[in-house]
């Protein structure tokens, strides 16, 4: 706990603000900041279903947090 950033996916600052993961996202997690500034997702709305990764045309999405087998902390 206390992570910034998403627990799953996080946006580099290489987006092009497109907004395909904004259309995508049936759970309304990212954000557009405006100004020129890379998207973000919001961890409390964002399930980490990974479909914003795959239609994200410059791959600004990425995992993050722990490593890919690092179980969640209780
Ligand atoms: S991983 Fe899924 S829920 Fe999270 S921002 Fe992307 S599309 Fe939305
Ligand atoms: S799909 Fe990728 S480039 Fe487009 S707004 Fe989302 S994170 Fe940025």
């Amino acid at each position: 706990m206390g992570n910034k950033v998403s627990q799953f996916y996080r946006i580099e600052k290489n987006c092009i603000r497109c907004g395909f993961c904004l259309d995508i996202c049936s759970w309304d997690a990212l954000d557009s900041p405006g100004k020129g500034r890379a998207f973000t997702i919001e961890e409390e709305l964002c399930p980490g279903c990974g479909i914003c990764v795959d239609c994200c045309p410059v791959g600004a999405i990425c995992r993050s947090g722990g490593g890919d087998d690092d179980p969640p902390e209780r």
